[in-house]
């Protein structure tokens, strides 16, 4: 036997009975970030690893464990893209359009980061994302915001809770990570070892610790609003007062950090409660400071980025997953002369109606099995050609849905008698000679 070669852990084929709802989900997305002026963006999937390593932080997990870095046959360092934002950024500095300017970008497509697979968690996953530069005030971060909560109206999508937090000013920001390190030292004994791990390179990591010993600790600690910079304070003031007046509900979580070390100010996520320990499906914030990191001037930024995965699993579980559109026609037929003329006869159906979904039977089958076919296909109606239909020039029509309906329908009148089962959608005009009934 030959060894079958798998898909790698944690890397999932997208099957079409799925993909239809992928593509679905993309659509509305588009169609609504699009509606706020964001304008879509692609970008190369490999980067050089420096540039991870720069924006999202050398201490972050995502740096420290959970990229594909491989060296290509140059030997440069190369990744696999871990997140979108980073990408944005260079290509941005690059091209030169985020100085002095306003952008709103959205981008879609696979990341990858090598983490335990689970409910929820992959090693390549999707992401929509959304990236706006050039604006400071508390206006586009509410935007953002306000953007995602109109998406999970127009899904249908309930019960998602939103939690937003301020990290205020890089030097604020400093300030209190020191503050919490002093605190966690003292009580360094109580915490779990990746907190004390932690501890040292990355503090402020250790407030979303899951352990329940590290977060009794953390009741104590010093609380990050606490230390924020008069002016963060304000522009969290704002964020919060548009917020209230869309009336978005929504808890303040001082513990929230995310988990890339590039945002200062605004942070958010949309949890769900209905997805167990993945629950997060939108995750975002301010990174003020990360283009000029990068080599850029000076640029405010803020952006976010949901799971399709668990956007996906979300719908089904809350069952407002679309139902796969059968086909509207089936066309049926038996022996090599008829089969020719079915294709032809289904050419001249779509050349006027390419709204219709028209499934042509080919490869082996009776009639009486190809039926079947089309009967469990769901289709409106079938098209059946056979010796005599060929003979005389008329088509059997069958409808196989609600009462059973069979006649025969001379070719220049089958579109007419198509349009009684399948009418053309409103304000289509079909290509061709306008006023041609027939199928010619
Ligand atoms: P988590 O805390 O769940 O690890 P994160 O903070 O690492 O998430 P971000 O980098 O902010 O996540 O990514 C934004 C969104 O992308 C997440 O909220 C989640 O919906 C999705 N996401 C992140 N990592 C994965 C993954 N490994 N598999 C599936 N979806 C993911
Ligand atoms: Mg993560």
């Amino acid at each position: 036997m030959v060894k079958r070669i798998q898909s790698i852990r944690g890397m999932h084929d997208i099957l079409p009975e799925t993909e239809i709802h992928w593509s679905w989900l993309e659509a509305q997305i588009r169609m609504l970030v699009e509606s706020y002026g964001y304008r879509r963006i692609r970008l190369p999937i490999v980067e050089k690893t420096e540039l991870f390593a720069r924006s999202i932080g050398a201490v972050t997990d995502i740096v420290e464990k959970e990229m594909y870095t491989f060296e290509d046959r140059n030997g440069d360092s190369l990744t696999l893209r871990p997140e979108g934002t980073a990408g944005c950024v260079r290509s941005g500095i690059e091209h030169g359009f985020l100085h002095n300017q306003l952008v709103r970008l959205w981008y879609s497509g696979p990341m990858f980061r090598h983490e335990r697979p689970q409910k929820g968690r992959y090693r390549q996953f999707h992401q929509v994302g959304v990236e706006t530069f050039g604006m400071t005030g508390p206006d586009i971060d509410a935007e953002l915001i306000l953007m995602s909560a109109r998406l999970w109206k127009a899904l249908g999508i309930k019960n998602l809770r939103l939690e937003i937090n301020s990290l205020g000013s890089q030097e604020a920001r400093e300030r209190y990570r020191k503050q919490l390190q002093d605190y966690l030292y003292r009580h360094a004994d109580r915490l779990d070892e990746d907190s004390r791990r932690r501890l040292k390179t990355n503090p402020l990591r250790v407030l979303d610790s899951k352990d329940a010993g590290t977060r009794e600790v953390l009741k104590e600690a010093p609380q990050l609003l606490a230390a924020l910079d008069a002016e963060s304070r304000e522009h969290f003031e704002g964020v919060c007062g548009i917020l209230d007046m869309a009336g978005i509900d929504y808890t303040i979580n001082p513990r929230l950090v995310r988990g890339l070390d590039y945002y200062s100010r605004t942070v958010f996520e949309w949890i769900s409660n209905e997805l167990g320990a993945q629950g997060t499906v939108c995750a975002g914030g301010r990174y003020d400071s990360l283009v000029e990191q990068m080599g850029g001037r000076p640029t405010p930024a803020c952006g976010f980025a949901m799971g399709m995965e668990r956007l996906l699993a979300l719908l089904e579980s809350q069952a407002l997953l679309p139902e796969i559109p059968p086909p509207d026609v089936y066309v049926l037929s038996q022996g090599t002369a008829e089969r020719r003329h079915a294709l032809h006869i289904a050419e001249s159906i779509r050349q006027s109606r390419p709204d219709l979904r028209i499934l042509v039977h080919c490869g082996e089958g009776g009639l009486k099995a190809q039926m079947k076919r089309a009967d469990r296909s769901g289709a409106e109606v079938a098209l059946i050609i056979g010796v005599d239909e060929l003979a005389s020039d008329y088509v059997t029509v069958r409808r196989l849905r609600g009462e059973s309906m069979q006649k025969q329908v001379p070719r220049s009148e089958l579109l007419l008698e198509l349009a009684r089962h399948r009418p053309s959608p409103e304000n289509f005009s079909a290509p061709g000679k306008a006023g041609e009934a027939g199928v010619k």
